[in-house]
């Protein structure tokens, strides 16, 4: 397993720290107030206030030289941090002989496809083929058009809290409201089923005992006449949901769905795009389910942030897609390929052993969260996989109303200005999500928690 000494050598030498009095600090007000001028409106983390100007390991410096601790990898985006060598040297290398292939076959974009068969879980692995796109919200809108003329059927069931992207088809499918709200009407035939969120069940019941109702529900819906059942193509579904509040559902839940989905004819789209790439201490986070997709969207922490997405299909299906051009400009870009590969060696480098890493160290961490939690009178449910941890804020626990989002907003700014980045999600905004970079060192995770608590402790005790 990875040395610490290794991972340290990999990120800031010292303890990240703040070094102007205000934050943000005079030169990141300017980029904000220009950013608020120019960029869309639509764009909501122009409003936030970290504005990025450099980032080594697991840190970020803002160009007032602050220095934070980044919990949240971008959005569990950087993986094996913000410039690894190995990483740098690729992208490097590839620019001074090939920076695309505009609309040519080239070897990196093949290198990356055998790759990713290569390292899809069992079932897939070996047997499927790629399609590359540049975001999240593409790879899901291509799943959505693979799925239709695969099946010849129309609908796509989705999960409540699912996020899918930001597009016609993948905004059907998510079910923030405020992402939602005017830019519709959406994609026609998404429907929407409960997602297993244990700790605030539809349908106020316990598990195991509920016998994992919300999978029967949907099984029940596929099987109502006259609601266009028989017309559903595929069920795309996050095997953590991550926006919807870092929720690692029970193992019966992903299985029932494909139980489901097998026997009636219908597709399983799993969507990695947030949990995959190693984050929750396996390569996929549906290997901790045992469950194969038919199709698989991925992007995120395969690319680095680069413009890298895709959908990885059972070859079983490669006959049913037409041979109609299905590309964007831009995608499969040779350095976005080579930089996706480096990640991969990266992250299944068996001496660094990067997942195993984190799926051990998440684990610890967990625990010494769930400590925080239990000393909190606000801090509730600690949960998930690896480095992909959701915790609850609530006002109060034994009714588990969430957390006012004025109150979950000051801890995310207290959080900020004592220099540690972290991020909220879930249905009411009140999940704190935990997903550093792989390769965070040990004492950066706990120096970065010790400062969450510290705002969490301030804003319960000041009663904001
Ligand atoms: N799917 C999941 C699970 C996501 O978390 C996201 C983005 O956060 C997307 C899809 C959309 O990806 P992108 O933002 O790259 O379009």
């Amino acid at each position: 397993m990875i040395a610490e000494e290794k991972l340290a050598s990999l990120s800031y030498p010292v303890m990240p720290q703040m070094v102007s009095n205000e934050f943000p600090g005079r030169r990141a007000q300017e980029v904000i107030q220009r950013a608020l001028q120019f960029q869309s409106p639509t764009r909501p983390s122009v409003k936030g206030r970290i504005v990025v100007e450099s980032g080594y390991g697991a840190g970020i410096q803002d160009p007032d030289g602050n220095i934070l601790i980044d919990l949240s990898a971008g959005v569990a985006v950087s993986n094996v941090g913000r410039n690894h060598p190995r990483v740098v040297a690729a992208i490097r290398d590839q620019a001074e002989r090939l920076m695309h292939s505009a609309g040519l076959v080239n070897e990196t974009t093949v290198a990356l496809a055998e790759r990713l068969s290569a390292c899809m879980p069992e079932g897939l692995r070996g047997e499927c083929f790629t399609w590359f796109g540049m975001s999240g919200s593409a790879a899901t809108e291509t799943a959505i058009k693979f799925a239709k003329a695969i099946t010849g059927r129309s609908q796509i069931i989705a999960f409540e809290g699912a996020y899918h992207g930001v597009f016609h088809g993948s905004l059907a499918l998510t079910t923030r409201e405020n992402f939602r709200e005017k830019f519709g009407p959406l994609m026609p035939g998404a429907l929407h089923m409960p997602y297993a969120y244990c700790y605030r069940c539809f349908v106020d019941l316990k598990y195991p005992d509920c016998g994992v109702s919300c999978a029967k529900y949907l099984d029940y819906k596929l099987s109502t006449p006259n609601t266009g059942a028989d017309d559903v193509a595929a069920v795309i579904v996050e095997s953590m949901q991550a926006d919807g509040g870092y929720i690692d559902p029970p193992v019966e839940f992903l299985q029932m769905l494909r139980e489901i989905c097998t026997r009636r004819g219908i597709l399983l789209i799993i969507d990695e795009v947030q949990a995959g790439a190693g984050r929750t201490g396996k390569m996929w986070a549906s290997e901790h389910f045992g469950v194969v997709p038919d199709m698989m969207t991925w992007a995120k922490g395969i690319g680095g942030d680069l413009p890298l997405s895709g959908v990885t299909v059972h070859k079983r299906y490669q006959d049913k897609l037409p041979l109609a051009s299905q590309v964007i400009t831009g995608a499969e870009n040779a350095l976005a390929n080579v930089v996706a590969l480096a990640n991969l060696d990266i992250l299944l480098d068996p001496q660094d052993n990067l997942i195993e890493r984190a799926a051990l160290f998440g684990a610890e961490i967990k625990a010494e969260l769930a400590a925080i939690a239990a000393d909190s009178a606000i801090l509730d449910d600690v949960r998930g996989r690896g480095f992909f941890i959701g915790v609850e804020l609530v006002a109060d626990k034994a009714t588990r109303k969430p957390l006012e989002p004025k109150r979950v907003g000051a801890i995310l700014q207290r959080c900020e200005q004592l220099g540690v980045r972290i991020m909220a999600c879930g249905r009411y905004g009140s999940t704190i999500r935990i997903m550093p970079p792989l390769t965070i060192t040990k004492a950066h995770f706990r120096e970065g928690l010790r400062r969450f608590a510290q705002a969490v402790s301030e804003v319960e005790h000041a009663q904001i």
